[in-house]
């Protein structure tokens, strides 16, 4: 597989196409990015770590029958993926309020939803990503009703997936965001919805079952410092990484190592 020229580049991830016009590469890139890009770090390792993180958990979505973009891990930072029209909307699920959730609606932090909560967010950086209703979703055509009703399906389903997975592990799965996108089906020759992006400690809130503490992206959204070692917790517990490697326990001191964007 060749890998070709930059298909398009984000915060966090660069796409490359490859000599095969419906497989392209992903590459995981160590910037770290929040509040609408305002905050910005270099999290060195952080794109492995996610590479290898999203990589799993893909990987047992897929055994579990949810149809998504990777093909496979190709090295430390890059995976081959199935090329897909990527809809404009952010899916976000929540388990426990947190983040926006509370913000927006003054939902105490930690209340436990009755029932997972569907949320849709429009993927404009301009427009701080606003939540939308599925109406907007129609009327603007950024996505069918057919499609959103199949993605619910989906997105609950990977929810409970995930829950167990975590539960496993001792970590509590407060809410994620997945992105779905288009991608053609060679075998069945028509386009079908894939689970797309990344699932990783960027794109989820993790919380440890005991303890409560933070083992996500908030570590660096709310300067808790360890943000590696918060990432490293998470695969470590998956089994991703080996016991004997040097993972140093998860410290919660404060990092200096953030900085700001000037304005
Ligand atoms: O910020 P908010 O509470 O809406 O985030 C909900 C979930 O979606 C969190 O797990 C967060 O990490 C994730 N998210 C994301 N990318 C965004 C917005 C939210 O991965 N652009």
């Amino acid at each position: 597989m060749n890998k070709g020229k930059k298909l398009y580049e984000g915060k966090a991830k660069i796409i490359y196409l490859t000599n095969d016009k419906h497989l392209v590469i992903q590459h995981f890139k160590d910037d770290a990015t929040a509040f609408n890009n305002l905050k910005k770090s270099k999290i060195e390792g952080k794109g492995v770590l996610n590479n290898r993180i999203s990589e799993y958990i893909l990987s047992n979505l897929d055994q579990c029958g949810i149809k998504t973009h990777l093909i496979k891990r190709l090295n430390m930072r890059e995976q081959l993926i199935r090329r897909a029209e990527i809809i404009p909307i952010e899916f976000i699920v929540r388990n426990i309020a947190s983040g926006s959730l509370t913000k927006r609606l003054g939902i105490p932090e930690g209340t436990v939803l009755e029932k997972p909560l569907l949320e849709y967010c429009l993927k404009n950086d301009e427009l701080q990503d606003p939540v939308v209703s599925k109406e907007h979703i129609y009327n603007f055509d950024w996505a069918t009703k057919e499609e959103i009703e199949k993605i619910d399906k989906i997105s609950l389903r990977i929810n409970d997936i995930l829950i167990g997975m975590f539960r496993g592990i001792g970590i509590k799965l407060v809410d994620f965001k997945i992105e779905y996108g288009n991608s053609w089906n060679k075998d069945k020759n028509e386009n079908e919805i894939v689970l797309a992006d990344e699932i990783s400690p960027d794109t989820c809130r993790l919380w440890d079952t005991k303890t409560e503490k933070k083992l996500d992206k908030d570590r660096f959204r709310k300067d808790l410092g360890n943000i590696i070692e918060g990432y490293q917790e998470v695969a470590r517990r998956l089994g991703i990484m080996p016991e004997e490697t040097n993972v140093k326990k998860v410290n919660f001191n404060k990092s200096s190592s953030i900085r700001f964007k000037k304005k």
